[in-house]
């Protein structure tokens, strides 16, 4: 048998290492503390499962859900986008649910990426933005998210021919893995230089609701002439804790929708019926979780960032996502110091050049290991800095 080409040009998996480490060390009895997994270890509200196991038990739940999704979900997202952004949709063009917000970021390659063409993508960035064009046989230009520019794309910086070739270009605020935010001026900005070249947009936010300090993140349909240009990913996987349910929707351009849709509906048969019962409750009950979970997240980001600044790991303060993006010492590449962090401390991270070249010099935390765990990691920390002949400053 042969394998496409395609798959040649997936690039090797840069954690299996590292999980490899783990699970040998795990084997040997010996405990890892896990900083590396972006995923919420707090459970999914009662309210929603509730709702989730009263429609398994339904019968006719039981059958092939519709591509398009349930039009009562259609209008919950749509509600929701009204309530909590004052953007409103039309719930059956411009509102439609994924299997997980992954699923469709991947798809939406295949609906404007052609062989050999471009795709603008953020440097460091989550993977499927740039995996996604690969499978459709386009190259990725990254655009650098460099700390003196808050970690936003610089646009001036883009060559003109470059960005009139390309057809899509991702953005994602609050970032993954910088934790970095992004203000209405700037989605502004990004949606004059779409029209300029004739790009789409896709804006990935799956961390809106996961923010700190009283901060509300904007959505990117709040700026008009978003609808235009492009649309919006969004889960309930980070705001609901629901990663394991497999639901989030994308919002915004009925044609980018319904091209999406096109592909999908040759590609899936939709989302387990009860899961989406399940997402409309989460949209439409209470939210009062939200909060309580941000200030579990706020308060943990405060515990790290203590420890880290302490022992020379420089890190900004996150004001959303639960993520912490921490500047390695000189003299060291983030998988070293990952290696390094390993070995010594059994702590696991990922390194930033998990996320693209840019990421060299950085490791991220993530905040979803339980509090007991947490206080391990900084013990183990604190006492791995107090032994390691480490030059940090
Ligand atoms: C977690 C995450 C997603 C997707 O989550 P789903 O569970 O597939 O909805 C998308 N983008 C970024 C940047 C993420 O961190």
């Amino acid at each position: 048998m042969e394998l496409a080409k395609r798959l040649d040009r997936l690039p090797p998996y840069l954690f299996v290492e590292i999980n490899q480490k783990i699970a040998e060390l795990r084997a040997k009895g010996e405990e890892v503390i896990n900083f590396a997994i972006g995923d919420p270890d707090l459970a999914t509200p009662s309210h929603v499962i509730a709702h989730m196991c009263q429609a398994a038990r339904d019968p006719a739940n039981h059958r092939y859900p519709e591509t398009a999704g349930l039009p009562e979900l259609r209008r919950a997202i749509a509600e929701w986008y009204e309530r909590r952004f004052g953007v409103s949709l039309d719930a059956d063009k411009e509102v439609l649910p994924l299997i997980g917000s992954k699923e469709g970021i991947g798809h939406i390659a295949l609906c404007f990426i052609q062989p050999g063409d471009l795709a603008l993508v953020p440097d460091p960035g989550y993977p499927p933005y740039s995996l996604g064009t690969i499978l459709a046989g386009g190259e990725p230009y990254f655009m650098p998210l460099q700390e003196e520019n808050d970690f936003l794309p610089d646009f001036e910086a883009i060559p003109a021919e470059v960005a009139d070739k390309a057809k899509l270009m991702w953005l994602n605020y609050p970032n993954n893995p910088t934790g970095a935010i992004a203000d209405l001026d700037f989605f502004e900005e990004a949606v004059r230089f779409a029209e300029q070249h004739a790009l789409a947009i896709c804006h990935d936010a799956p961390y809106t609701e996961v923010a700190f300090d009283g901060y509300k993140p904007p959505s990117f349909m709040q700026i008009s002439g978003a609808k235009k240009t492009g649309v919006e990913f969004h889960s309930l996987s980070k705001t609901h804790h629901m990663t394991g349910w497999r639901i989030g929707m994308v919002v915004g351009n009925a044609d980018m929708l319904d091209a999406l849709f096109k592909v999908k509906s040759n590609l899936d048969s939709g989302i387990p019926r009860a899961i989406q019962y399940a997402a409309v409750e989460a949209l439409r009950g209470s939210q009062k979780h939200i909060a309580g979970h941000n200030a579990v997240f706020q308060r943990r980001r405060d515990k790290l960032l203590k420890v880290l600044n302490e022992i020379g790991l420089k890190a900004r303060i996150p004001k959303a996502t639960f993520y912490i993006w921490a500047k390695i010492p000189q003299g060291y590449t983030s998988i070293d110091f990952t290696r390094k962090l390993l070995d010594e401390a059994r702590i696991a991270v990922t390194p930033g050049t998990g996320y693209g070249k840019e990421g060299e010099g950085y490791i991220r935390f993530s905040l979803t290991v339980s509090d007991d765990r947490l206080e391990q990691g900084i013990s183990r920390l604190l006492s791995w800095h107090a032994r390691s002949n480490l030059d940090c400053v």
